[in-house]
């Protein structure tokens, strides 16, 4: 297939569907890790033609959802000191903090700016040298090398007044977390294809032999989905614990080498805490020590803020797959797109939001 529209050719879907159904001997929980593919798997009501005894959980692969409470605060906070502009992409403004979102803080006077690229922000640094401009670097292995690039670019440049609020994470230690809690019955997962794009997947052949699921390299168009399932379905049935790579038109085993060889020179491994997950081990990047000069918390001193995540919204039962959305009671009540409770709702790339738009009733 050579285009996106024989991706999503319905009559090719049956004939999977068929060999999904055919496939399917017991009770089978698979999940998918990343919000893209959830969104999908609603919008195409994939996951309603699926059959009965093959649930599709949602996993934490959505960015901003797994962003925790007090870097929303420390950016809020870098917000309000004068001089400083802020800067993220739009779904970043929306999301709660303890008290406000990035868009409140700019309602009430502080200067945050939505922009489409970190290097953006750094063409902001060299245009404005007397102001100083963060930016709210959240996502997966995706957004680390064009952060990273962001941070290399304004040090060429000799920007000082160009900071990054790091609060990058990544997928496998998430995934390894999941099945070592072991408090939701996972058989096997869809990994995120535009994660493995950048960084391959060797990472998950471990995973998958440690904790002896499979685990199937899946993109995002429906038929890459059904096709992920179906190997998926496959794999668990017949006992393979491997990794499989369904997305090879865009996926090899070793990834980008230069976009990891970038990252690399930039960030170093560290504990990170995730929204739902807690702290995971060597779960995040931050930026290397001799590189530190650019780090916005220590720049600005909201290392250490710290928040209490909210006890209105599940979105941490959400995001281990504990709990589909509609099942919290606050879901297209309390909470919807206007007046979110938390990070799932507010995110292009949440699962709470994915229900809302494509199966509220
Ligand atoms: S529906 Fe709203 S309150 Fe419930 S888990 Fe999702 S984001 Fe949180």
């Amino acid at each position: 297939m050579r285009h996106i529209s024989e991706y999503r050719d319905a009559s090719r879907m049956g004939p999977l569907l068929d060999a999904i159904s055919a496939s399917v001997a017991r009770p089978i929980n698979l999940m998918e890790v990343c919000g893209g593919q959830t969104h999908n798997l609603l919008k195409y009501g994939i996951d309603a033609m699926l059959p009965e005894q093959l649930t599709m959980l949602h996993g934490p692969g959505c960015p901003v959802c797994v962003t925790p409470l007090e870097l929303i605060d420390q950016a809020i906070a870098i917000a309000k000191i004068e001089d400083v502009i802020v800067t993220s992409f739009g779904d970043m403004l929306r999301v709660p903090g303890s008290h406000t979102d990035l868009l409140g803080a700019r309602s009430e006077g502080a200067d945050v700016r939505i922009v489409y690229s970190p290097l953006d922000a750094v063409d902001l640094a060299e245009k404005h040298r007397d102001r100083q401009i963060v930016f709210v670097g959240v996502g997966f292995e995706t957004t680390a090398p064009i952060d990273a690039l962001a941070v290399l670019r304004a040090r060429q440049k000799d920007l000082d007044n160009f900071s990054l609020l790091a609060a990058h994470v990544l997928v496998p230690p998430a995934i390894d977390a999941l099945l070592c809690a072991g408090d939701v019955n996972i058989h096997g997962f869809l990994a995120p294809g535009h994660v493995c794009a950048v960084m391959g997947y060797t990472e998950y052949e471990a995973l998958a032999e440690r904790h002896g699921v499979p685990i199937v390299v899946t993109g995002f168009e429906p038929l890459d989905l059904l096709v992920g399932i179906h190997m998926a379905v496959r794999a668990i049935q017949t006992g393979q614990a491997t990794v499989f790579n369904q997305y090879r038109r865009v996926v090899t085993r070793e990834g980008n080498v230069p976009a990891q060889q970038t990252m690399r020179r930039v960030f170093a491994l560290c504990d990170r805490k995730w929204r739902g997950l807690g702290l995971i081990p060597n779960s995040g990047l931050r930026l290397r020590s001799e590189l530190s000069r650019f780090d916005a918390a220590a720049r600005f001193g909201v290392a250490g803020l710290t928040a209490r995540e909210s006890t209105e919204c599940r979105a941490g039962e959400v995001l281990r797959g504990a709990l589909q959305p509609p099942q919290c009671v606050a879901f297209a009540r309390e909470c919807n797109p206007d007046h979110p409770l938390g990070a799932p709702m507010v995110s292009a790339e949440g699962a709470c939001a994915a229900y809302y738009n494509h199966r509220r009733t």
